[in-house]
This record gives structure tokens, C-alpha cells and sequence, in this order.
């Protein structure tokens, strides 16, 4: 019974024109009453797209955010203006933030801790490189990008106010999406991980995301893998098929 989630992570993309097209395809299309949608686009267009939005399923998300309210950080962006435009989530520990702009865990760890904090929810991004699977240690490497997360967010937080995406690097982008058997063995690895941390109870409850390559094509296929609750979109959510997949579990 965790509610079905799906994310939209625009990344480097958009206009008010792109912005405002996706937003009325959500707004004109009739969704589930039992999903919840999460789109996040750049940071100059967040007012907009929370202004366009109608549809009750639907919340706006930041792509990235600091450890700092305010203040002498140039080009950084506040949990305190995504709150002041009504965007209620952020998007963090992303695999492009972690390789180009050098985050690690523990930086993560602590803009998850700022922004839940603040009263702003996470996606939290973890996944293995390639070479990571072909060494079989793709569990121990996000088992070490979480951890510095435990140490900062409390147990009772996990379920209410994170999300975890788990995203491998190597289906990003690549239109190689990992199989649902194989989402759905790291992704219940993952669990059993989150329950010896924060125990099985809240473990139970949090939403666990597959991200990489998601499609309206492919995920129907994810349907029946009972770790899957959600999928984080990125190239599909800018296009007509993001309903589709919003509708996948119909
Ligand atoms: P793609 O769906 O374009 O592979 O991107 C996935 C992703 O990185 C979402 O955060």
C-alpha cells in the first residue's frame, strides 16, 4: 500500500513554452487518484509550473539544492525558494550531480538533512556504475551513499520524507533500462538494507523508484515487482508517453 510514485526530472531543459506544454498535458489528462507526480523542472521555471498546475496528484521539485538557507553562495539555489514558489520536493545525490559536479555522500547526506529540515521532501538518488555491477558490488556501493544519510536523518523521517531512486548509471540515458528482475533484486536488497538501519516497520513504508531509461513502453513491465513503487523519468518525462507511464499501474 505505498502510493505509486513517479518523478520528472527535467534536467538541463526546458522553456516557458516546454514547461507549459507538459504541465497542460497533466492538467487535461485524466489521472489515477492513487498516484502521485513529482516534476522538476529547472529552477527558473519551478513558479511557473507550481502557477500552471492543477492537478491535485501533481507537486513541483527542485533539481538541487544547498546546506545554506541564504547568504554568500553565488549560483546556488535555497530550499527556502522552492518553499516560497510551492514547490514541496527536491531531487538529490543525482548521479550527473555526483560525476560533474563532485557531490559525495556525505555532501548529500547533508543538503537531504538541510532540506527535510526545512520541510522540503527528497529524492534520493543512488545507483552503480558499470564497472560497479561487472564487480558484483553494486549493494556495497549504495549501501556507502546511504549511510552518511542514516547518521543524519532520522528513522521516523524516512518514510514521510524521502523517496529513494535507485538509478543505475550504466541505464541512464542509454535507453538500456535494467530488467525488472534485476530492479527488482537490488531495489529488495535495498529494503532489507533501509530495515536493518531504520527497522522493517518504517522499511516497509518508504518508496523505493527505479530510474534509467524508463519509458511508456517498458513500464508496464515493471507492473507485478512488488520493491518497484515508482519510476524517476528523465528523457520521457519531457514527452507525451510520461502519461502513459504515469498510468502504467492501471
Ligand atoms: P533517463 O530516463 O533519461 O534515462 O534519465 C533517468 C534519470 O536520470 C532520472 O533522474
Amino acid at each position: 500500500n505505498r502510493t505509486f510514485f513517479v518523478g520528472g526530472n527535467f534536467k538541463l531543459n526546458g522553456s516557458k513554452k516546454l514547461i507549459t506544454e507538459i504541465v497542460e498535458r497533466l492538467n487535461n489528462a485524466d489521472l489515477p487518484s492513487d498516484v502521485e507526480v513529482v516534476i522538476a523542472p529547472p529552477a527558473p521555471y519551478l513558479a511557473l509550473a507550481v502557477s500552471l498546475n492543477k492537478s491535485k496528484q501533481v507537486s513541483v521539485a527542485g533539481q538541487n539544492t544547498y546546506v545554506k538557507a541564504s547568504g554568500a553562495y553565488t549560483g546556488e539555489n535555497s530550499v527556502e525558494f522552492l518553499k516560497d514558489v510551492g514547490a514541496k520536493w527536491v531531487i538529490l545525490g543525482h548521479s550527473e550531480r555526483r560525476s560533474y559536479f563532485h557531490e559525495d555522500s556525505e555532501l548529500i547526506a547533508e543538503k537531504t538533512k538541510f532540506a527535510i529540515d526545512s520541510g522540503v521532501k527528497v529524492i534520493l538518488c543512488v545507483g552503480e556504475l558499470l564497472e560497479e555491477r561487472k564487480a558484483g558490488i553494486t549493494l556495497s556501493v549504495v549501501e556507502k551513499q546511504l549511510d552518511p544519510v542514516f547518521a543524519k536523518v532520522p528513522k521516523e523521517k524516512w518514510a514521510s520524507d524521502i523517496v529513494v531512486a535507485y538509478e543505475p548509471v550504466w541505464a541512464i540515458g542509454t535507453g538500456l533500462a535494467a530488467t525488472p528482475d534485476d530492479a527488482e533484486e537490488t531495489q529488495l536488497a535495498i529494503r532489507k538494507y533501509i530495515a536493518t538501519k531504520i527497522g522493517e516497520a518504517e522499511a516497509q513504508k518508504v518508496r523505493i523508484l527505479y530510474g534509467g531509461s524508463a519509458n511508456g513502453k517498458n513500464a508496464t513491465s515493471f507492473k507485478d515487482k512488488k520493491d518497484v513503487d515508482g519510476f524517476l523519468v528523465g528523457g520521457a518525462s519531457l514527452k507525451p508517453e510520461f502519461i502513459d507511464i504515469i498510468k502504467s499501474r492501471q
